[in-house]
């Protein structure tokens, strides 16, 4: 299946009309047209796109549209798997060879690649690089070289493949064939050990913005995480397929047990169950409709599930280059979705203990702080986080206003901190820097704790001198002189909070403090009350007419995904089922023009979609 192969090079027309036949879609989205056109006359290239972005069709089409067969590199067998099938239900000739094959499996693909029977080929770098695979490759009719996550090459960077090394003997072997290297890991470091190592000098680079603008970014105050989750799931997100991030595996499986128990069906994913158990897990998440998965970051890289409708971090990543890949998984298909955090003091308190108390070296833990203190200025700042995030990539940013996040939606309360800030430095510096946050809190108020019996500190000129706030309005002031680098937990000395350097100015009045507002809990509510007005609300509203046949045609597809044993969004993408449902297409030629229904989609599954629309309509 090749239509274009033998016609005259009219290529842009060429590539619209298989992204139409093929695919079913009736545009090109940003830069993609653009690098289909320059990889497909031949040229190399670097492609650097956001999760989501649409990179699979920038080696895709032109492997369509040039003679021979595209070889994608990859490193995750799943995603090559799920691929794979979903190009086999468009009707490409699509195949892979990796070591999930037998051996009389891996000769057949062998044997149709030499026959010129196949249009992509994805292969595992290992493979790739035996001689046996690049004898054999020597022999076929090469299209492209798409080697995809290229990030993997970077020693520097977080996801370093030492096989992905050697994937420099392309160029050497094959320099008439044009590579084509994606990834979405933007820094400029990784950049330039991509174009190195992959022997891409001189050859343009394609940077498509960083933002996803269906991501809508909250970052919520920690009160009770798992209430504060579940009403979030159950207010927003009710029946969606998300996933939820914890540190730790005791948390991953309590997580999930609580919200089972509310009625939301979560599976628990960290490295220390049981294989075959965590397999399973993982795909009832991909295959299943509405499933969320409590995990570890273990979880996440190869996941391709484009209909993730919500990313929660129940405690604070690492750094923003963590948070942007997590949250990132949320809405790769464009919809509506939402990048969820619950954060608190001891988030910031055990991230700075793990590094203390981590076996790097002083350099390495000072960048890991550098990294930690930009992650929580972006949890703390009352400004767009949109703006933030990409500043923090090195992306110009206009405007300072996205409209989909919680501060451009309800804009938080600053108010002039410097009195509380001044009270609650003088307290831990009063009380000779040895104590927690929640002793400070008692002094302050004036509680006439045991501890603070047994050490006379209401004795001192501090005790009860912040009457005037409350216990939750004290704790976010300690976050954030925390956050703002005045006051450090000492993890060798049970959190005693500390005195920095910069405290001095704050004291003697120098330093400006503006603080938010504690949170007064309706925040949640205010910006669901916006959203539905917003364009970007999470969840667009459906008509009620709509809503069965919705419920009719994912349950359609979750039978048909069952008996291909494919995930449910190769059958359709939700974006395709909302199209039909909204349109109630009568004939064949009103259902192909609905995203997603390319001539295969409509020669296999057009009736009985027909079907379902006018039982729906009966
Ligand atoms: P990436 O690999 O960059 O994360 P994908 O190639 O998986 O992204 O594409 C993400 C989603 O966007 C897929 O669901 C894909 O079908 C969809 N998509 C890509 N290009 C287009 C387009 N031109 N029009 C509509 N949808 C598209
Ligand atoms: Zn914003």
């Amino acid at each position: 299946m090749d239509p274009a192969r033998n016609h005259a090079p009219d290529r842009a027309a060429d590539a619209l009309s298989v992204l139409n036949s093929v695919f079913g879609l009736p545009a090109f989205r940003g830069s993609q047209e653009e690098i289909i056109r320059h990889v497909t006359d031949g040229g190399n290239c670097l492609v650097l796109m956001p999760t989501g972005g649409g990179k699979s069709l920038c080696y895709q089409l032109p492997s369509l549209l040039r003679e021979g067969c595209g070889i994608v590199v990859s490193p995750l067998i799943a995603l090559m798997r799920d691929q794979v099938a979903g190009l086999l239900e468009a009707g490409v000739n699509a195949a892979v060879l990796n070591s999930t094959l037998s051996f009389d499996e891996a000769s057949e693909v062998e044997r149709r690649l030499l026959a010129g029977d196949l249009d992509l080929l994805y292969v595992a770098p290992e493979r790739l690089l035996t001689p046996r695979c690049l004898s054999l490759l020597s022999q076929a009719k090469i299209a492209l070289f798409a080697i995809d996550e290229a990030h993997c090459v970077s020693q520097w960077g977080h996801d370093f493949r030492p096989e992905y090394i050697g994937l420099s003997a392309i160029a050497e072997r094959f320099p008439d064939v044009p590579r084509i290297a994606l990834t979405a890991t933007a820094d400029d470091m990784t950049r330039k050990e991509i174009v190195t190592r992959l022997g891409l000098d001189g050859s343009p680079q394609f940077i498509s913005s960083f933002d996803r603008p269906n991501i809508r970014y909250e970052i919520v105050e920690k009160q009770n995480a798992p209430a504060q989750l579940k009403a979030f799931i159950s207010e927003r997100h009710a029946g969606d397929a998300g996933v939820v991030y914890c540190l730790s595996r005791a948390k991953v499986e309590d997580t999930a047990r609580a919200l089972t128990s509310a009625g939301i069906p979560a599976l628990p994913y960290h490295a220390g169950l049981d294989a075959g158990l965590r397999a399973r897990n993982q795909d009832r998440f991909i295959n299943e409709d509405g499933v969320v998965i409590v995990a570890t970051i273990a979880f996440g890289m190869g996941i391709d599930k484009p209909d993730v409708r919500f990313v929660a971090h129940l405690d604070l990543p690492k750094s923003i280059e963590a948070y942007y890949q997590e949250t990132g998984r949320a809405g790769r298909d464009g919809k509506p979705s939402s990048a969820w955090m619950a954060y608190g003091l001891s988030d910031i308190v055990q991230q700075r203990r793990m590094i203390d108390e981590s076996t790097g070296s002083e350099a390495f833990k000072r960048v890991s702080i550098g990294k930690l203190d930009a992650l929580v200025a972006l949890a703390e700042t009352a400004g767009c986080r949109r703006s933030r995030l990409l500043g923090y990539f090195g992306e110009e940013v206009t405007g300072n206003n996205c409209g989909n996040c919680d501060n451009c939606l309800s804009p938080p309360q600053l108010r002039d901190g410097k009195i509380p800030a001044q009270k609650l430095l003088s307290c831990a510096y009063r009380t000779g820097q040895r104590f927690g946050a929640m002793h400070l809190i008692d002094v302050l108020i004036g509680r006439m704790t045991e501890k603070v019996t047994q050490f006379g500190h209401d004795k001192l000129t501090v005790f009860g001198i912040g009457r005037d706030l409350n216990e939750k309005q004290w704790r976010a002031v300690i976050r954030q002189l925390v956050a703002m680098g005045h006051l450090r937990a000492d993890s060798e000395a049970y959190n005693a909070l500390k005195l920095t350097e910069s405290a001095r100015g704050v004291l003697k009045g120098e330093t400006e403090i503006m603080l938010r507002e504690a949170a007064p809990g309706t925040r949640l509510r205010e910006s669901r009350a916006k959203s539905r007005r917003g364009d970007l609300a999470p969840r667009a509203e459906t008509r009620p007419a709509d809503a069965g046949l919705q419920a009719s045609l994912r349950a359609w597809r979750a039978d048909i995904a069952r008996q291909r044993n494919v995930p449910a969004y190769v059958v359709l993408h939700d974006s395709t089922i909302d199209g039909i449902a909204a349109a109630r297409p009568s004939s064949l030629n009103e259902l192909r023009n609905i995203a997603g229904i390319g001539d295969k989609k409509l020669e296999h599954y057009g009736d009985e979609l027909l079907a379902l629309v006018r039982t729906a309509d009966a």
